[in-house]
């Protein structure tokens, strides 16, 4: 019947694969490059999804660019090269490593569901009791090298579990108490007192929630997706 067979055409928009970058999805399936694109979930996730999945995924990603572009932020802050905004009166918020990303996933307030900071991969408990001031500024505080410090931020959203805000770079190291450490923790430290006011004010689901209209228009690019996984 058909000129290809059903492995060279993407199940989800029907274009042909000519042997592109794809991403694969459950029961080996290929999706082409300007659909996987489009995709922006937990990388460990997509093996798993099925063609309809992916799908709905997509129109999820063409209501959130809605919000995208209605984002209007009135608070950020920033964290190495992560970028953290709010729109406090829609009750949203993202993450970016890329102040030009084109869609990057929006949250609303109710899906923030902990922020931790971990040092080497180990929570550091709040320090409000035992005194942020004197462990930032103590200069008899012991200096060890680290190789990670960061945010966890979970969430509950159906395609982002968790964004990691870490100011190290990988194979490089810092030492506790040094000006670039206490920079960081207080970069990391301003993050978290933002999304703490964000959890403190969950109540509702923003003004842009699920009533948004989507367009026909796909989103043209994707940053972060998940094409070069
Ligand atoms: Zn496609």
């Amino acid at each position: 019947m058909g000129l290809f067979s059903k492995k060279d055409v993407c199940p989800v928009c029907g274009r042909k694969i000519k042997g592109e970058v794809h991403v694969k999805i459950r029961d080996n399936v290929s999706v082409c490059q300007n659909c996987s694109a489009m995709i922006n979930m937990d990388a460990a996730m997509i093996p798993n999804q099925t063609v309809e999945d992916i799908k709905e995924h997509l129109k999820y990603r063409e209501k959130n660019l809605e919000k995208f572009i209605r984002f209007e932020s009135t608070q950020e802050a920033k964290a190495g090269t992560t970028i953290l905004y709010v729109d406090e009166p829609a009750k949203l918020w993202y993450c970016t490593r890329n102040k030009k990303e084109k869609n990057p996933p929006i949250f609303m307030y109710g899906e923030l569901s902990g922020v931790q900071y971990l040092e080497d991969g180990q929570p550091i408990e709040n320090e409000e009791k035992t005194g942020l001031l004197g462990s930032l500024f103590s200069d008899k505080a012991e200096s060890k090298a680290i190789h990670s410090m960061k945010l966890r931020i979970e969430l509950s959203n159906p395609y982002v579990k968790t964004v990691d805000i870490e100011m190290i770079a990988p194979n490089n190291e810092v030492k506790t108490g040094t000006i670039t450490y206490k920079s960081n923790r207080r970069a990391l430290e301003k993050v978290r007192e933002i999304l703490s006011g964000i959890q403190a004010n969950q109540q509702g689901n923003g003004l842009y929630g699920a009533n948004t209209s989507v367009t026909d228009e796909p989103a043209e690019d994707a940053d972060g997706s998940a094409a070069d996984e």
